[in-house]
């Protein structure tokens, strides 16, 4: 098992503003927000990264990709948006819980630093 600060999140130990919730995937608001909109999109199975993910994971995979859609319309974003997954020490993941930072309401710069 995978614990992080992102399990207790899901289990409501520690405060999150969240703003989607189904069976499989939990979406809340980046405590260090890096755009006007910065919302996280997890699955509630703790897979550790996009390294760690199988193919028995295809559909969650795809799931989590169609709520962040369905987020960014919940915010507004109609001017679009950036989708990032940080992933492993070189990609600056520092959660080991995979999620999908949602980014939007600013010109986004490419490329990232
Ligand atoms: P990473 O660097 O792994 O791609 O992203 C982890 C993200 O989780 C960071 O943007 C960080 O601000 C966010 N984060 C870390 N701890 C918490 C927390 O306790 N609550 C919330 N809402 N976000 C967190």
């Amino acid at each position: 098992m995978n614990e992080t600060i992102f399990s207790k999140i899901i289990r409501r130990e520690i405060p999150a503003d969240i703003v989607y919730e189904d069976d499989l995937a939990l979406a809340f608001r980046d405590v260090h927000p890096q755009a006007p909109v910065h919302i996280l999109v997890i699955p509630k199975q703790p897979i550790v990264s996009i390294a760690e993910a199988t193919a028995a994971d295809a559909a969650l995979l795809g799931h989590l990709l169609l709520t962040v859609k369905q987020v960014a319309t919940q915010e507004g974003l109609d001017e679009g948006y950036r989708v990032v997954i940080n992933t492993g020490t070189d990609g600056g993941q520092t959660v080991f819980h995979l999620h999908l930072h949602l980014l939007g309401k600013r010109m986004m710069t490419w490329p990232p630093g």
